[in-house]
């Protein structure tokens, strides 16, 4: 089935988490984590899926990601396709199907930097993601800092902002992390000017200890009230802005 896309089924893809209360909402759900990713972001802390091999986790093959989610048909009712970055993945469109034709939500987590991909994936149903959640990770004159340079680039951010804002309110999500240098008051206010005001944009604080880039492990997150403060600010513009 997978030889159409130059991979086994037997090839390792990523890692599981079998069973996750908080990945999709109000669902239980199982999340697959898919190898490699075509950003850096220097707070990262799944580099081992960013620049590490397979080897340096427990991963799981297409089958048997297959096989979890036919045996735990009764438990669980969503499917997130996390990473890196899921658009990359030859395997995301067979993976959406599967999921699908077993009777599954599918959730979509992406950094937003491939468009085409969501285009393609929302132009035919099956392969339709029932929630998807976009990472804005700080303000687009900014995004150079994650290994990502050129203006057709920062186009592709946007494009993807406009193709998930047509999506209904309850089916999609923007996600920040808030690393102090990269999200600041100002960088706030950048980002809320191109979502849409009805979005759901869901803040989350920075941990270091595991960081891609080993400085982010020295820098100190916000306070609980400093986190309160921006998210506030947030709200202020994009009434639906939470801290998670
Ligand atoms: S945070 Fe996400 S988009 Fe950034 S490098 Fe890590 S996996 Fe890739």
């Amino acid at each position: 089935m997978l030889n159409q896309y130059n991979i086994q089924s037997t090839d390792f893809i990523g890692a599981l988490v079998k069973t996750s209360l908080v990945d999709y909402p109000k669902k239980v759900s199982a999340v697959l984590f898919l190898h490699g990713c075509n950003l850096r972001c220097p707070y990262c802390y799944n580099k081992d899926f960013v620049t590490g091999t397979p080897k340096d986790y427990d991963a799981v093959t297409f089958n048997d990601v297959i096989s979890h989610l036919i045996k735990r048909k009764n438990v669980l009712s969503g499917f997130v396709i996390s990473g890196g970055e899921p658009c990359l993945s030859p395997l995301l469109h067979p993976l959406i199907r599967q999921a699908h034709n077993l009777g599954y939500l599918v959730k979509l987590d992406t950094n937003g930097t491939i468009p085409e991909k969501l285009e393609n994936l929302f132009s035919e149903n099956i392969y339709n993601p029932d929630f998807v959640a976009m990472d804005i990770k700080t303000s687009l004159d900014n995004y150079s800092v994650l290994g990502y340079e050129s203006c057709e680039s920062i186009d592709n951010i946007r494009t993807s902002i406009d193709i998930i804002s047509k999506l209904p309110t309850s089916k999609r999500e923007f996600r920040t992390v808030l690393v102090p240098t990269l999200v600041t008051k100002e960088t706030i206010k950048e980002i809320a000017s191109i979502l849409p005001k009805d979005s759901s944009w869901q803040f989350a604080k920075f941990q270091p200890g595991s960081c891609l880039n080993k400085e982010y492990n020295t820098i100190t997150p916000y306070t609980q009230s400093q986190m309160n403060e921006l998210v506030d600010f947030a709200k202020s513009l994009i009434p639906n802005a939470t801290l998670r």
